[in-house]
């Protein structure tokens, strides 16, 4: 399979989970059963299939991670484009799709002109740190180390999201599309992660992260972000152990989290997809059925599968119909 059928499948992966996620996002497990019985939606809805700010916003990243490189890829040259194309976003017509209240009030605060390290919510780690980090993944095509991913990833999780916990669920997501593009097998995956996440525990990236980790009884870089590391290892060690818990037909978010924080958001997606990495039709069901956050859970699980399956591995009926299709498959060419 070739490197670039994994980048469009990771990226129209993701939309799709998204869209096919956005109707029951709202709903509780129960709820989602009793609109579409016996068991939830079979396919995602409408022509086109409408996504949601997750999509949006990965496409705000790809297009800042676009307009810097190579020329200025430099963190504060980074940083300045993620900041215009998230307040791009903010000011789109089309933003109208429940988007995160962190991002909207960070990104509001951008647009009047402060410095991210003065309009980010520094005790927030929701999953908008995490659900639009899969452009940054994807750099792993363009030769990009494993370390600068993760430096990137943090960086725009910052932007909006200073807790250490949103900084390392960003980075572990991303590694984890990059580890997949580059065929990690899936039955390696976890493990490979539960080590990179441990290499990271007291790696503070300064040059990037500037001073966001201040704050009262916090007395270092390294302090602040051990905790976001500690997290995501409980979170990892919560999937290992659901694994061979979770019952077929059940709620992944009685395992491992409503997925509304990022590290929760980043675990259930995982377990969704470690259950059956072959069957991307059911990994995206068993992630739209979920009484949380399920466009964004749906969103991560649908990158994963799409980065280690590949376009074909998705129902092409499903990829025809998706919004913002062209500007996906752009975004993919940019990794070539
Ligand atoms: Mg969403």
């Amino acid at each position: 399979m070739t490197l670039k059928t994994r980048i469009a499948g990771a990226l129209l992966g993701a939309a799709i989970g998204d869209g096919y996620g956005f109707p029951t996002e709202f709903k509780s497990f129960r709820d989602i059963l009793y609109h579409w019985p016996p068991d939830g939606p079979d396919a995602p809805i409408g022509e086109p299939i409408i996504v949601t700010d997750d999509t949006q916003m990965s496409l705000a990243v790809g297009k800042a991670l676009m307009q810097s490189y190579p020329a200025a890829w430099q963190p504060e040259q980074i940083a300045a484009a993620l900041t215009g194309t998230f307040i791009e976003w903010l000011n789109d017509p089309q933003n109208d799709r429940a988007p995160g209240m962190t991002c909207l009030l960070a990104c509001e605060e951008l647009e009047r002109g402060s410095h991210w390290l003065h309009a980010t919510a520094r005790h927030s780690k929701g999953c908008g740190a995490n659900m639009r980090v899969l452009p940054v993944g994807l750099l792993a095509a363009k030769g990009i180390s494993r370390t600068e991913i993760g430096q990137l990833a943090q960086l725009q999780a910052a932007i909006t999201h200073g807790h250490p916990t949103a900084l390392a669920a960003a980075e572990i997501t991303a590694i984890c599309i990059a580890m997949l593009l580059e065929e990690v097998a899936p039955d390696a995956l976890l493990e490979q992660l539960i080590q990179h996440a441990k290499s990271q525990k007291s790696i503070y990236h300064e040059a990037y992260l500037k001073s966001v980790w201040e704050r009262p009884a916090v007395f270092s870089g390294e302090d602040f972000i051990q905790y976001g590391w500690e997290e995501v290892l409980a979170q990892l060690e919560r999937v290992k152990e659901a694994l061979p818990l979770y019952e077929p037909g059940s709620d992944p978010c009685v395992f491992t989290g409503m997925g509304w924080v990022a590290e929760e958001a980043f675990g259930t997606a995982l377990l969704c997809f470690l259950l059956s990495p072959d069957d991307a039709v059911a990994i995206l069901k068993r992630a739209v059925v979920t009484g949380g956050d399920s466009d964004s859970i749906a969103c991560l699980a649908g990158a994963f599968v799409g980065a280690y399956a590949g376009l074909a591995a998705l129902p092409q009926d499903w990829v025809a119909r998706i919004e913002y299709r062209e500007a996906l498959e752009a975004l993919a060419d940019f990794y070539d």
